[in-house]
């Protein structure tokens, strides 16, 4: 399978044009064709030698995906299911409104995929059901940005990596994608308006704090304490609590960016007087917001065990526990279920079928 000329990066791609004889100042046209006039095949790049284009077009390729699929919901939200050369499928979220705030009603925010399923195996987590496939290339993550803006003939303001995949454990290809997605010359993405969530891989959290990648962090933390978080989310045995709030702390000292603390609201289980002391006490350890999520029930997974008994608290017990907190000090504010209709909630990725959608 050729290289896909998204992953290299102006440096690389300067290696490449000067190792078959070319000059490296061609390797900056080349990528504005691509990325700021959205160029679809080598042959449209008339500003370069036609045996460069020639050349360019045996050993690379453009495009990430060979098929493209995508579900509307009426409330907006589009689903999109991307195949992948290789056969492996992934998917996409547009969120034209994500937040219920009047000044931030003209977002429009892609939840990208950053694997192909997830080995982390959250009981809450329809993704998890589906076991690890692979990592993404830098050029499948950017793709699904630049074709959700084809499709749409929009342009996105912000990316959240909460679709498919835990993005820490594919940090070299994320980074990579950021960066390129940030580069202001390609005016792709805002600095910082890029959020990467993670389940909490403690050591690449330290790296993010260290790379200073301009993005944001959001923790999924979903309970206050280390028993429940590891009975939740099993990677927790190895990533343990305490530590892992070290390295928010850390991730803080060296970014000056509050995180994101991210707290799905299960009836019964993390929803007490107690947790929000608790979790009251992490806030105000290190500066942050509280992403209150409902929920989603992940059914059609046909869950068993302790994943079978989760329950969505209810919208009463979600406003209550955000007044509480506000009570202790502590500001929370509340995702919308946008795209539940078609299961799009970010996070809850599962590649149900998109049969009856269109093929694009
Ligand atoms: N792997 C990363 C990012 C993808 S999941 C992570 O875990 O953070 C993105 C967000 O969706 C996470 O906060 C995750 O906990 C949440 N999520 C997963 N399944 C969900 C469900 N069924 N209902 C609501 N939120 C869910
Ligand atoms: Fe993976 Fe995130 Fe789903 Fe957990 S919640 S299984 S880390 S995608």
């Amino acid at each position: 399978m050729k290289k896909n000329i998204k992953n290299l990066t102006l440096p690389e791609l300067q290696e490449y044009l000067v190792s078959v004889g070319e000059s490296k100042y061609r390797a900056k046209q080349i990528m504005l064709k691509i990325f700021v006039e959205r160029i679809e095949s080598f042959d449209e790049i008339t500003n370069i030698p036609k045996t460069l284009r020639i050349n360019l077009s045996e050993n690379f390729d453009i495009s990430s995906f060979a098929n493209t699929k995508s579900q509307h919901s009426s409330d907006g939200t589009i689903k999109y299911l991307f195949e992948l050369k290789d056969g492996s499928s992934i998917e996409s979220v547009l969120i034209p409104c994500e937040y219920t705030e009047e000044s931030k009603r003209n977002r429009k925010t892609l939840c990208v995929s950053s694997q192909a399923g997830c080995a982390l195996d959250c009981t809450f987590c329809a993704t998890g059901k589906l076991k690890f496939k692979r990592n993404l290339k830098a050029s499948e993550i950017i793709d699904q940005v630049l074709t959700v803006e084809k499709l749409t003939k929009s342009k996105l303001t912000n990316i959240v990596f909460m679709g498919m995949g835990e993005p820490l454990l594919n940090y070299d290809n994320v980074k990579r994608a950021v960066e390129l997605l940030t580069n202001p010359e390609f005016q792709l993405i805002k600095k910082r308006k890029i959020t990467i969530s993670t389940s909490g891989v403690i050591p690449k959290i330290i790296q993010l704090a260290d790379d200073k990648l301009p993005v944001k962090l959001a923790l999924s933390l979903h309970a206050p304490y280390q028993e429940l978080r590891m009975k939740l989310m099993p990677s927790a045995e190895k990533w343990k609590f305490e530590k892992l709030i070290e390295s928010v702390e850390y991730y803080y000292r060296q970014t000056k960016t509050p995180v994101t603390f991210e707290y799905i609201l299960f009836e019964g289980l993390n929803d007490t007087i107690s947790d929000i002391k608790l979790l009251s006490k992490l806030a105000r350890r290190v500066p942050t917001k509280i992403n209150l999520i409902p929920y989603h029930t992940i059914e059609f997974t046909n869950p068993t065990g302790f994943s079978a008994e989760l329950k969505p608290a209810s919208k009463g017990k979600i406003q209550w526990f955000r007044m509480e907190l506000l009570k202790n000090g502590v500001q929370s504010f509340q995702r919308t279920s946008s795209g539940l209709d078609i299961d799009a909630a970010c996070g809850q990725l599962a590649l149900k079928s998109l049969n009856q959608s269109n093929k694009q």
